[in-house]
């Protein structure tokens, strides 16, 4: 796996069917909040299922990943700051975000973030990605990035107006519609489809190791 981003810059709401499916309003500029480097997991690691929560869900997204340094890049140029793109999981405590307003404990613990091998920018355009999710083989989720709200050029340089994106760096650019619950004993499989893909067991957290 490569090294761990510096941070996870996460885009909630950013397609129009997911936000009506939480009964939630399409934003009228992007919703960001982060998720921590420490939340990461690669292909293959279990995801923990915390005591905190009753109910855990995966988020399908496609994870930009910043190859070079940049700050206020316009939207035009903002393409070059792209390494390329990987299959990303936003797990999320639903409960625990309901009940706290702010997303950093639903969303930030630890395997939080499955995360697959690169894609390289060169090699596929990123309107054509098609993200899926699928929980023991069947289908929750599945959509074209072309069905984005805010499109990854647009998003590199409204996020790069606010913080410097550094190499390594992660934006997950918002799941579509299906999410869904995840319990112990699944297998939770992301897939950017035909490029790569992060899957993972789930596991409730064993009291004795936390
Ligand atoms: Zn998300």
């Amino acid at each position: 796996m490569r090294s761990r981003p510096g941070k996870i810059v996460c885009v909630g709401r950013n397609y129009a069917a997911h936000a009506r499916e939480l009964g939630n309003e399409v934003p009228a500029r992007p919703l960001l909040f982060l998720k921590p480097a420490s939340a990461v997991v690669p292909s293959g690691q279990p995801i923990l299922l915390p005591s905190q929560s009753r109910r855990v869900e995966h988020e399908a997204e496609i994870g930009v990943v910043i190859g070079g340094r940049c700050r206020d890049v316009a939207e035009a140029e903002a393409l070059r700051a792209v390494a390329g793109y990987v299959p990303l999981n936003d797990v999320t405590a639903r409960d625990l975000q309901r009940l706290d307003g702010q997303w950093t404990r639903a969303k930030g613990f630890d395997t939080f973030c499955p995360v697959g091998e690169l894609v390289s920018a060169d090699a596929v355009d990123w309107r054509t990605i098609v993200v899926s999710c699928t929980v023991n083989g069947e289908v929750r989720q599945h959509d074209s990035a072309d069905h984005m709200v805010f499109g990854v050029p647009f998003l590199v340089a409204y996020i790069s107006a606010i913080m410097t994106l550094e190499p390594g760096d992660i934006i997950a650019t918002g799941t579509p519609e299906g999410v869904g619950p995840i319990v112990d004993g699944d297998s939770v499989r992301v897939e950017l489809t035909g490029l790569a893909h992060v899957e993972n067991p789930v596991y409730r957290r064993n009291a004795e190791s936390s």
